[in-house]
């Protein structure tokens, strides 16, 4: 009896396996497709200077126009498009409209995009960079990219070598969910950043966790000793906003000032920030 349960549990286990693996077989097939029928998208949230009141920057964030399950989010697709490869030519393709839009935008505007540590594993990433940018005829120093620890995670030679490249360019880079990882300070001591993004899980927390206020405090401190650029994430509410400007952070960017919205609202967004500063 006891193996005859013992085996019926197996099989249960197997058929929901395979349920698991064909969904994820799927999804593989659907982001391919979307790749050559243009389903993918860029929203943008602008980023806000501290000291001038102005947006300085937008973040480019990859949203999927799914025909039947709607807009998604990147943490819903991005993780099987690095497991994949896909997010190779899709990260390609996200360089290339984010130069191109922002290029078209009247303002001289910078834009962040996001890079994979996968894009850093697969040759070609400073030369797929330098052609979105000629692409785009933007100039470098309005570029700006993303990576989180996991890249210098990679503790490889040529992943430094490509970012110190990009550098070189004029290309700004920083790094997103600074205070997540495991030893973030040791990597500000591995690449000289231009950006710190701290994670906006301090900030969430920041008025009911004191140590949160002390954390922050100390990257901004430390941001203005280096010489590196802090900016807090997922700012909400005008108290954060209070507090965060107190500390001496540069930059802001959250659903307080806008959502990321698609390309075509982003020029309301600006005129909006714009009114706002004169105003005040
Ligand atoms: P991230 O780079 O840290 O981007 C910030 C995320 O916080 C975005 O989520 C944004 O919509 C969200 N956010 C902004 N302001 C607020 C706020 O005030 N409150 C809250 N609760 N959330 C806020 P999103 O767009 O879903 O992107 C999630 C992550 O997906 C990004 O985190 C980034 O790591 C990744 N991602 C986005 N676009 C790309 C891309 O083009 N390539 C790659 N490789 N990854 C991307
Ligand atoms: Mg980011
Ligand atoms: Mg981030
Ligand atoms: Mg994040």
């Amino acid at each position: 009896r006891a193996k005859d349960d013992g085996r019926r549990t197996y099989r249960f286990f197997e058929a929901e396996m395979d349920v698991h693996q064909q969904s994820r077989r799927a999804l593989e097939i659907d982001l391919r497709q979307a790749l050559v029928t243009g389903e993918f998208e860029l929203f943008y949230q602008p980023i806000v200077g501290l000291s001038s009141g102005r947006v300085v920057g937008l973040e480019a964030l990859l949203r999927w126009c799914h025909p039947e399950r709607g807009l998604l989010s990147p943490v819903e697709f991005v993780p099987m498009c690095e497991e994949t490869g896909l997010i190779v030519p899709l990260g390609d393709w996200v360089l290339r409209t984010a130069c191109c839009e922002v290029a078209r935008m009247s303002d001289d505007i910078s834009v962040a995009v996001n890079l994979s540590p996968v894009q850093f594993k697969a040759p070609g990433i400073v030369s797929s960079v330098m052609q979105a940018l000629s692409q785009a005829r933007l100039d470098p120093g309005r570029l700006e990219l993303e990576i989180t620890e996991s890249v210098l995670l990679l503790e490889s030679e040529d992943t430094l070598a490509a970012l110190h490249r990009l550098r070189d360019l004029g290309v700004r880079i920083s790094m997103d969910d600074f205070g997540t990882g495991y030893s973030s300070l040791s990597y500000l001591r591995r690449f000289p950043f231009d950006r710190i993004k701290i994670d906006r899980s301090f900030i969430a927390d920041l008025e009911t966790k004191d140590d949160c206020r002390a954390i922050i405090r100390a990257v901004a401190s430390l941001g203005s000793d280096l010489g590196i650029d802090t900016t807090a994430e997922g700012v909400e509410t005008e108290s954060q906003l209070k507090t965060l400007r107190a500390e001496g952070l540069t930059e802001v960017q959250g659903y307080l000032f806008s959502p990321p919205v698609p390309r075509d609202e982003i020029v309301e967004v600006l005129a909006k920030a714009k009114a706002a500063v004169s105003a005040a």
